[in-house]
C-alpha cells in the first residue's frame, strides 16, 4: 500500500491552472461545439484510477476515418518503399503529430497550454491548413495522479515517468504506446516538461553524444530548424529567449540514452523534442501554446520532408545495411529458467517488433526490420563512454541483456543457429490491465515458508516499509508476495511521522543526489514546493525511525548515511565519488549526473545467503554505485579486478576489488547493506532476486 498523508484528494493549483478534475468537462464541451474535428479517448487508467487522455485533431475523427488512417499509417513501417511511391509532395497523406503534456506531475503548464492550442485549431485561420495537413494528438495529461495530488515529478507510485520508456513498467506509459503511438507512429512528438529555473525556455535537439542507432542524420536537420521555428514564435509572442542545448553546450544534455520519451519516440521514427518552459505562471501555459504553433509551422512547410524521411527511417531498418560497427542479422536470446527471455521476447513484441523461435526453442530476432534502432537500445551491451563526454546527463546506456543478466549472441545471415524459424506470438496481451510488472520473477521460495520448517509458527509475510527514491522498489517487493507499503519523500518531507511498531523490516534507499542532496530543491516554490529529494525534515525522521528497526535493509549512499547515524556496522566507506561542481547548476540551467554507471563484473560469495542463485561471477548494472575497504560484518558481494565494463565512469579502476554488498547479525540486529540499489527504477530484474535473499536474511 501506499502511504499518504490526504488520500484520493484532489490538491488546490495555481489560479489559471485547470484542475484535473475539470479537463474531462473541458474536453466535452469542446468536442460537442466541434464533433466533426475533435473527439477524445481514454487511453488507460494512471495507478489511482484516473483517466489518460487522448484528444484527437482531424479532418474527420469518425472510427472508420481513423480505422483507416491507422491502417495506412502501419503500412507506412511494413513497405516504406510503395509508401513513397504512392504519394507525392502534392497529394502528401496528413501526417501525425503528437504532443504529450503533464509526464511530470508537478509541470503543469503543457496541459493549459494545450487547452488553449486546441481551440487555436479548431478557431484560428490556420484552421483547414491544419486539419487537412495533419493528425494532431494531445495526451492532455499523462499524470493525472502527479497533477491532482502535487506529487513532485513522479507519478502515483513514485516513479519518474521519464525514465520508464524502454522498461515500460508504469501504466501511463503503456497507455501512450497501446493507446497513441502504435496506432500512428507520429512523425514528429513534443513532451512539455517545465521549469528548469533559468529564464530562459529550453528547447532540444540535444548535445552529443546522440544515440547511435536512431538514424540522427535524418533527424537532426529538422530537430534545429523545428527548435528554432519553435524559439521564433515564442520570442515573438512573449519575448522570451529560448536555448538550445545543441547550440550551447558541448555535452551533459545528450540523447545517446533511450529511456526519456524523446529517446523512445526517436527510435521509433519520430522528429522529437523535450520543452521546458520556465515558470508555471499562465505565461508558461501560453509559452506551451506558443511551441505548439511554432512547431506546427514547421511541420506544415516540410511535410513532404518530414514524411519521406520518415518512410526513409523505416526503409533503413529494413534493409539492415551493415552501417555500424554493431551491426548484426540477428539477435538470440538464450531461454532461461527465471523466465527473463519470455519476459524480453513479449516486451518486444508489445513494441511491434517481430520475435521468432529457432529449433533449440530460443528467441531470434531479425534485425532487418523497421524498428532496427529499437531493437539495438533493448538488447546490445552498450559501450565504454568515458572518453566520449565529460558529462553524462542521467545514465549511460540502456540493455535488456545486462539489466536482465540474459545470454545473447548475434548472428549472420545463414548462421545454424538461426534455422527453422517459427514465428512466436503473445497468446495473451502482455500489459494487461493489473497484469505482473515483472513476470517471469521465479522465487524459490514463496514468501510463506520465508522462515524454513523449523519455525512453524511464524509462517507470516514480514511486513515490511520502504522508503526509497523511486517506487519500484516497492512494486517489486509487492510482486515478490511481501505485506508492503510504501512511503515517498514528498510525505517524509511534509511531517510523516513513521510508525514503527506496524513494520518488521525498513527497506531504505537512494542515490546521494536524490537523498542527503537535493539537485532540484524548490526554494521558488514552483514545484508546490515538493521534492525528488528528502528535506532536513524528511531525514530526521528517517533517521529517528531507523532506530527502532531492527532488521534493516540498507542501500546505496541513503543506506550508508543511515547506517553512519546509527552505528549498526563498523564500515571504512569509499569516498563516494563526487560530481563535479554541483549536480544542478541553476546558473547554467545544467543538471549533471556525471557519477559511473553501467555494467560491472562483480564477485559473487557462492556460499553466502546474500548470494544464493547467483554464480561466482556476474555482471550488474550499477548507477552511482558506492564502495567499502574494509567492514565489520560478512561480505557477499565485491567489485572484480577490472571492474568497470560499459558505461560511464571518470573513475574506472576506482571500485575495483573493494566490497559492494554485506551484512550482520548481532544479537537482534540484523542488517544488509548494498552499494548499489538492486531494483533500480525497476530495469535491473537480475538483481531483484538480491532482494529477495537480503529480506530472508534479516527475517530469519
Ligand atoms: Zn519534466
Amino acid at each position: 500500500m501506499l502511504l499518504y498523508k490526504r488520500k484520493n484528494e484532489e490538491y488546490g493549483i495555481f489560479r489559471y491552472a485547470v484542475l484535473f478534475s475539470e479537463i474531462e468537462g473541458r474536453l466535452k464541451k469542446l468536442s460537442e461545439k466541434y464533433k466533426e474535428n475533435m473527439r477524445f479517448d481514454v487511453m488507460g487508467y494512471s495507478h489511482e484510477g484516473r483517466e489518460l487522455f487522448l484528444v484527437t485533431l482531424a479532418q474527420d475523427v469518425s472510427d472508420s476515418w481513423l480505422d483507416e488512417y491507422s491502417k495506412q499509417r502501419l503500412e507506412i513501417l511494413k513497405n516504406p518503399k510503395a509508401a513513397l511511391a504512392d504519394f507525392d509532395e502534392k497529394n502528401c497523406p496528413p501526417l501525425p503529430v503528437l504532443i504529450n503534456c503533464n509526464l511530470h506531475g508537478n509541470e503543469i503548464s503543457g496541459t493549459d497550454g494545450m487547452l488553449a492550442f486546441i481551440e487555436e485549431v479548431l478557431e484560428g485561420d490556420k484552421r483547414e491548413k491544419y486539419l487537412k495537413d495533419t493528425v494532431i494528438l494531445i495526451s492532455i495529461c499523462l499524470n493525472p495522479d502527479g497533477r491532482s495530488r502535487g506529487l513532485d515529478c513522479c507519478n502515483g507510485h513514485g516513479v519518474d515517468l521519464n525514465r520508464d520508456w524502454i522498461a515500460q513498467t508504469q501504466p501511463e506509459t503503456r497507455a501512450l504506446i497501446t493507446g497513441c503511438h502504435k496506432k500512428y507512429y507520429p512523425t514528429v512528438f513534443l513532451d512539455m516538461h517545465g521549469y528548469m529555473s533559468s529564464g530562459n525556455i529550453f528547447i532540444d535537439p540535444c548535445t552529443p553524444p546522440h544515440n547511435h542507432f536512431a538514424e540522427y542524420d535524418l533527424l537532426a536537420s529538422h530537430l534545429l530548424k523545428n527548435a528554432r521555428e519553435m524559439a521564433k514564435e515564442i520570442k515573438e509572442k512573449t519575448n522570451l529567449n529560448t536555448d538550445i542545448p545543441a547550440e550551447i553546450w558541448d555535452d551533459g544534455w545528450e540523447d545517446y540514452c533511450p529511456i526519456y520519451s524523446t529517446g523512445y519516440f526517436m527510435l521509433n521514427g519520430a522528429v522529437s523534442h523535450t520543452i521546458e518552459v520556465n515558470f508555471p505562471s499562465e505565461e508558461g501555459a501560453y509559452v506551451a501554446h506558443c511551441a505548439a504553433v511554432g512547431m506546427m509551422a514547421y511541420v506544415l512547410e516540410n511535410k513532404w520532408q518530414l514524411y519521406k524521411d520518415q518512410c526513409e527511417f523505416y526503409s533503413r531498418g529494413i534493409e539492415n545495411k551493415k552501417d555500424s560497427n554493431f551491426h548484426t542479422d540477428y539477435y538470440i536470446i538464450k531461454r532461461d529458467k527465471n523466465g527473463f527471455a519470455d519476459k524480453t521476447a513479449k516486451q518486444l513484441i508489445f513494441n511491434g517488433i517481430s520475435v521468432y523461435k529457432n529449433e533449440t526453442g530460443d528467441y531470434v530476432i531479425p534485425l532487418s526490420q523497421p524498428l532496427r534502432p529499437l531493437i539495438h537500445n533493448k538488447l546490445w551491451q552498450g559501450e565504454d563512454i568515458s572518453d566520449m563526454i565529460n558529462e553524462c546527463y542521467d545514465i549511460a546506456f540502456y540493455s535488456h541483456t545486462i539489466m536482465r543478466g540474459l545470454d545473447v549472441s548475434r548472428a549472420e545471415k545463414g548462421d545454424p543457429k538461426t534455422v527453422n524459424l517459427r514465428e512466436f506470438k503473445v497468446e495473451s496481451r502482455y500489459f494487461d490491465a493489473g497484469s505482473e510488472v515483472l513476470t517471469g520473477l521465479k522465487l524459490p521460495e514463496t514468501p510463506e515458508n520465508l522462515h524454513g520448517s523449523q519455525t512453524q509458527s511464524a509462517h507470516k509475510s514480514p511486513r515490511i516499509l520502504v522508503v526509497t527514491e523511486s517506487g519500484t522498489t516497492y512494486e517489486v517487493l509487492s510482486e515478490m508476495g511481501y505485506d508492503v507499503d510504501y512511503l515517498p519523500f514528498s510525505e517524509l518531507n511534509t511531517g510523516w511521522r513513521i510508525d514503527t511498531a506496524q513494520y518488521d523490516i525498513l527497506v531504505l534507499g537512494g542515490t546521494k543526489s536524490q537523498f542527503w542532496e537535493d539537485p532540484f530543491e524548490d526554494k521558488t516554490g514552483i514545484g508546490y514546493q515538493t521534492s525528488g529529494g528528502l528535506w532536513e525534515r524528511g531525514r530526521r525522521e528517517i533517521i529517528s525511525a531507523a532506530k527502532n528497526f531492527k532488521k534493516l535493509i540498507l542501500f546505496n549512499y541513503a543506506g550508508m548515511k543511515v547506517n553512519e547515524e546509527l552505528c549498526r556496522i563498523n564500515v571504512k566507506p569509499l569516498q563516494p565519488e563526487e560530481a563535479k561542481g554541483s549536480s544542478f547548476d541553476p546558473e547554467n540551467n545544467k543538471y549533471i549526473f556525471n557519477v559511473s554507471n553501467g555494467s560491472f563484473c562483480m564477485v559473487f560469495k557462492p556460499e553466502d545467503p546474500l548470494c544464493s542463485g547467483y554464480e561466482k561471477k556476474e555482471v550488474l548494472y550499477l548507477v552511482a554505485p558506492l564502495a567499502f575497504e574494509s567492514v565489520e560484518a560478512a561480505v557477499s558481494i565485491r567489485f572484480g579486478e577490472d571492474s568497470f565494463i560499459n558505461g560511464f565512469s571518470k573513475n574506472k579502476r576506482y571500485f575495483d576489488g573493494h566490497i559492494a554488498a554485506f551484512h550482520k547479525t548481532d544479537n537482534e540486529y540484523k542488517t544488509v547493506m548494498f552499494g548499489f540499489d538492486p531494483t533500480y527504477r525497476g530495469y535491473t530484474d537480475v538483481s531483484f532476486k538480491m532482494l529477495h535473499n537480503a529480506v530472508k536474511i534479516v527475517n530469519d
